[in-house]
């Protein structure tokens, strides 16, 4: 494959923006090479400025669920663009959002746009703060909740796979605000609770964990989480930015049926724009500016673009929910096919999967929390990255990324993609 255009893409980008790249991950920083620049896309398909075609397992990290370019998204958003393009002002189609969101995920009584879900997050703790009356947060070794100051603590994702220990920046204070746990450990959540008695405003989790690769909660463990918030008078925030509507039309909430105090939403909320939302019981959200003291604002929060390309992917979600067991089949197939060729290969591995998400570790051991996560061959994982890359297969460049399915990957894409796993080779 040549990359020439890539290559000089990314050393005129290197001139102006911090590494090339407007998100960390992107740059291939950890697997090494030149990222490669996105010319376009449309259904499974990512064309680099090369002309090379790659079969697209990120799908800008899960808004893409039904594919890119999907055409009834597109149609919506020029329609909608000809009526101007923000307005600062109540409109219409923020109802409709409100209540299409609220008829999917039923525990949801109010909710709060945002743009992005590093912002859902944040306000989501910044409101359990605000109602408790109190300062701290727990949050999971591994779990990601976007990039505001609290979170930046032992967090997946970006922060994982650069291998930053701490980040400099965030003042200790606030940091210190941030207890942290092992995924799934409920005795050290307990543990951390009667350490810090009233003083814990919030758990924040990601009730499938997606940012150090997928990482499933033990049985049981999110009801026991459950518990523990409602003895301690504790919010209970699921951060379902990557599970929302991707797990279930009622994200990992329906599949576990166990309910949330407060969801953040992000990703496929947007149908691929900047969008993101927090809502659930009324209770606590009614302390949300205008209606109580909490505040929180935004000059383009829902935006009607934004909005409408949100509203009309969630909608095919909901009126078409036999999507959920396509994509759950499909990710199977693919999950078996790379097991079985690994296997054969003698290439000791973990494969994890839940609906359209899932991950492939480089280590014979399970992997159920950061710990084990990290304890994979990083090294392999990178090698094994570029193989599939120069095949025509783009895999999250990242050994603690979730890898998402679309709904228009075929069974031709599945098997080009099997093969390439076939020719790999220590
Ligand atoms: C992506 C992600 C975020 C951050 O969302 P941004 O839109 O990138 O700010 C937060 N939480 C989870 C679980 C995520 O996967």
């Amino acid at each position: 494959m040549i990359h020439t255009k890539s290559q000089q893409l990314f050393e005129r980008a290197q001139n102006h923006i911090p590494g090339g790249v407007n998100s960390p991950v992107r740059a291939f920083k950890s697997v090494g090479g030149t990222p490669v620049f996105i010319k376009k896309a449309k259904g499974a398909y990512l064309f680099d400025e090369d002309g090379n075609r790659y079969i697209d397992y990120i799908n800008s990290w899960g808004p893409m669920i039904l594919g890119h370019a999907h055409q009834p998204i597109i149609d919506a958003i020029r329609a909608k663009a000809e009526d101007s393009t923000s307005f600062g002002a109540p409109t219409e189609v923020e109802i409709q959002m409100a209540e299409l969101v609220k008829k999917m995920v039923p525990n949801v009584e109010l909710i709060r746009m945002v743009n992005s879900g590093t912002e859902a997050c944040m306000s989501a703790v910044r409101l359990a703060r605000g109602y408790t009356g109190r300062n701290k947060i727990i949050k999971f070794e591994g779990c990601y909740h976007g990039h505001a100051d609290s979170f930046l603590v032992k967090a997946g994702s970006g922060v994982a796979t650069l291998g930053i220990q701490s980040v400099p920046g965030v003042q200790s204070y606030v940091a210190q605000d941030t207890l942290t746990a092992p995924y799934n450990d409920i005795e050290e959540v307990v543990r951390l609770t009667q350490a810090h008695p009233n003083e814990i405003a919030a758990i924040i989790i990601e009730p499938v964990a997606g940012n150090m690769g997928c990482i499933f909660p033990a049985t049981g463990f999110l009801n026991s989480l459950k518990k523990v918030c409602i003895q301690n008078n504790i919010v209970l925030i699921f951060d379902e930015v990557m599970t929302g509507f991707r797990l279930a039309r009622g994200g990992a909430q329906e599949l576990f049926n166990i309910q949330a105090d407060l969801i953040t939403f992000g990703k496929i909320i947007g149908g691929g724009l900047p969008v993101g939302a927090f809502g659930g019981r009324k209770e606590i959200m009614q302390h949300i500016a205008p209606l109580g003291n909490v505040y929180q604002a935004g000059t383009l929060s829902g935006n009607p673009i934004a909005m409408i390309a949100g509203y009309t992917l969630l909608n095919e979600l909901n009126t078409n929910p036999s999507i959920y067991q396509a994509l759950d089949k499909k990710t199977k197939v693919l999950c078996e096919g790379i097991h079985q060729i690994l296997e054969q290969k003698h290439i000791p591995h973990t494969i994890n999967q839940l609906g359209s998400m899932m991950s492939v570790h480089f280590g014979a051991h399970r992997v159920v929390d950061f710990e084990s996560a990290k304890a994979c061959d990083n090294t392999l994982f990178n090698k094994f990255f570029h193989h599939m890359l120069e095949s025509g297969v783009y895999l999250p460049p990242s050994a603690y990324e979730s890898w998402f399915i679309s709904q228009s990957l075929v069974k031709e894409d599945i098997q080009q993609t099997l093969e390439a796993v076939a020719h790999f080779s220590l």
